[in-house]
């Protein structure tokens, strides 16, 4: 009888002396082993691949690439900017422990402390992290970790990150620093001794909106194994696909950097010169709130993000959004164009009108993610759409 050949049995891949010049995208969820005695050995010295959720090439390429711009070594990738702050939360606390975080964290870190934290019996207490003095009197006898951006969202304030590491540090606490705003080109956590940092690579490092993805490294070998076995035990791993685009998206990252930042820039200060536009908020203006310590802490870099107040309420936010077509309403940021998020109908709906008050955010409070467009056309855009909503 013949033997059959089967479709089901994979096709040897072809060989090649020159080898492609683009990363390999890898989807594979299993890897074979050629006998017990080899997969045993790769158990036990943890080289090579298994099982997708345990790591794979394509996560591993990627880590590499945002270990370099960091300064870290054993990153760890995760399947969204959450996860990567969840998997640390889970390697690292237990029941009893107690977080600090800054009161001005992205919406839904705000939420894992305050509302998920607290059904696994651990308490959080935000404070100001403009304010060193704040974050001390927050802290317990059981604080484990400090969890900070070091530019709030959407206010643009920047964190005492001197302050608080050395206060951390006299206290044996961990500092979780979020670096998804200011990215390493703007503060590299770990030239100033923080513990851990932590990426939404969804943003800015990726940079075209079709990856969600997190990064995650921390500066001490033992934590880095809890964190990694928290993100691979409790499934908060990537897709290979995700990867492939993120590393595709950060061969462009410091060119997209300059390029956003600088239009940052040129935008602010048009906005500023706008009569309808009642402030600007951007770390490098003179006029900025912490001017100086952005001006120490970033280097000057203000990086691709901005805040301004528009005058007039709800209308004036619902006229400027129509009459600016082309820029993505959006609530997202770190896309390769320029996209606009208004606070008060998103990530601040939550919040009492005296809640958002207290932090200026008002119904013409606006964030802009800055692209990499002509600057040219994006202050023409925004500036007859700010004429339209405040000349109605
Ligand atoms: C977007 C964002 C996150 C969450 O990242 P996802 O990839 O959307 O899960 C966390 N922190 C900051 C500062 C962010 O901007």
């Amino acid at each position: 009888m013949k033997v059959p050949k089967s479709l089901v049995r994979r096709t040897q891949w072809p060989s090649s002396l020159s080898r492609p010049v683009v990363t390999p995208l890898q989807p594979s969820v299993v890897y074979a082993s050629p006998d017990p005695d080899a997969l045993d050995a790769q158990y036990q010295d943890g080289s090579g691949y298994t099982y997708a959720r345990e790591g794979h090439p394509n996560a591993a390429v990627l880590a590499a690439k945002i270990d370099m711009l960091e300064g870290a070594t054993g990153g760890i990738i995760t399947g969204s900017g959450m996860s990567a702050i969840a998997a640390v939360l889970l390697g690292v606390l237990k029941a009893g422990d107690h977080v600090v975080g800054g009161d001005q964290l992205y919406g839904r870190s705000l939420r894992l402390l305050t509302q998920d934290l607290p059904r696994w019996g651990i308490e959080t207490a935000l404070a100001d992290p403009t304010d060193v003095a704040a974050i001390a009197a927050a802290i317990q006898p059981n604080t484990r970790i400090i969890l900070v951006e070091v530019v709030s969202n959407p206010t643009i304030r920047v964190a005492d990150m001197d302050g608080i590491i050395a206060l951390a540090k006299a206290r044996g606490i961990l500092v979780v620093v979020d670096n998804t705003f200011t990215t390493p080109r703007g503060y590299r956590p770990f030239d100033h001794g923080a513990d851990v940092v932590v990426h939404s690579v969804t943003k800015l490092l990726a940079g075209h909106s079709d990856a969600t993805l997190g990064y995650v490294a921390a500066r001490d070998a033992d934590l880095r194994t809890a964190i990694h076995d928290a993100n691979v035990t409790w499934g908060l791993t990537p897709s290979p696909f995700d990867c492939w685009l993120a590393e595709r998206g950060l061969h462009s990252f410091d060119l997209r950097f300059d390029a956003a930042q600088a239009n940052a820039r040129k935008l602010a200060d048009a906005l500023s010169d706008m009569p309808g536009v009642a402030r600007v908020l951007y770390p490098t203006r003179p006029d900025h709130p912490d001017h100086n310590r952005a001006m120490a802490l970033l280097a000057g870099q203000g990086g691709h993000m901005l805040s301004f107040e528009l005058s007039g309420g709800r209308a004036a936010a619902n006229a400027l959004t129509r009459a600016a077509p082309e820029i993505a309403f959006a609530p997202t940021l770190g896309d390769i164009g320029t996209t606009l998020s208004h606070p008060a109908s998103s990530s601040h709906r939550g919040l009492s009108e005296a809640g958002r008050a207290a932090l200026g955010i008002s119904e013409g409070f606006f964030r802009v993610s800055v692209g990499v467009e002509q600057v040219e056309l994006l202050i023409a855009e925004l500036g007859a759409a700010v004429a339209a909503a405040t000349n109605p």
